[in-house]
């Protein structure tokens, strides 16, 4: 159904994971590209200029290599790890890399109040593609 999936996981070990993941396989074309990206928040200022030199290079590769390790060395999914706020910089992601589906949790597991999480209730009003919320 779809060539280009976007599946964005949160870095504190999305329990969203595997399901995600799941459903990404199955609404994709044959051939499509799944790509799982995580979004590390960015730091104002005044705080990148406290920590050691590198300090966020080294928080971006330790969280790609546990996005890596959460995703379980599949061949079919690329991991991504990019540095921002997490909605703008999803839709920035999808809008740029011609995304046309993204497939994400409605909030975490543990936050039953709310019908949409922050970031699921952004990207699900801006998004410029189709957009699957896992109840
Ligand atoms: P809550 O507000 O309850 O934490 P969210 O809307 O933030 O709910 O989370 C729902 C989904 O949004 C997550 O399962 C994930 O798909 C996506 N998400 C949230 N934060 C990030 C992030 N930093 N990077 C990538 N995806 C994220």
């Amino acid at each position: 159904m779809y060539k280009n999936i976007l599946v964005p996981i949160a870095a504190d070990h999305d329990p969203h994971t595997g399901a995600a993941l799941n459903i990404a396989r199955a609404l994709a074309d044959e051939g499509a590209k799944i790509t799982a990206l995580t979004v590390v928040e960015q730091m104002p200022g005044y705080i990148l200029n406290q920590l050691p030199e590198g300090q966020m290079e080294t928080t971006k590769a330790e969280v790609e290599a546990g996005l890596k390790a959460d995703l379980g060395g599949v061949a079919d999914v690329k991991a991504v790890v990019v540095e921002g706020h997490s909605a703008r910089t999803i839709l920035d992601y999808a809008e740029e890399q011609g995304i046309d589906c993204i497939v994400m949790a409605s909030h975490r597991p543990d936050i039953t109040d709310y019908f949409l999480g922050s970031t699921a209730a952004r990207v699900v009003r801006h998004a410029k593609c189709a957009v699957h919320v896992m109840r």
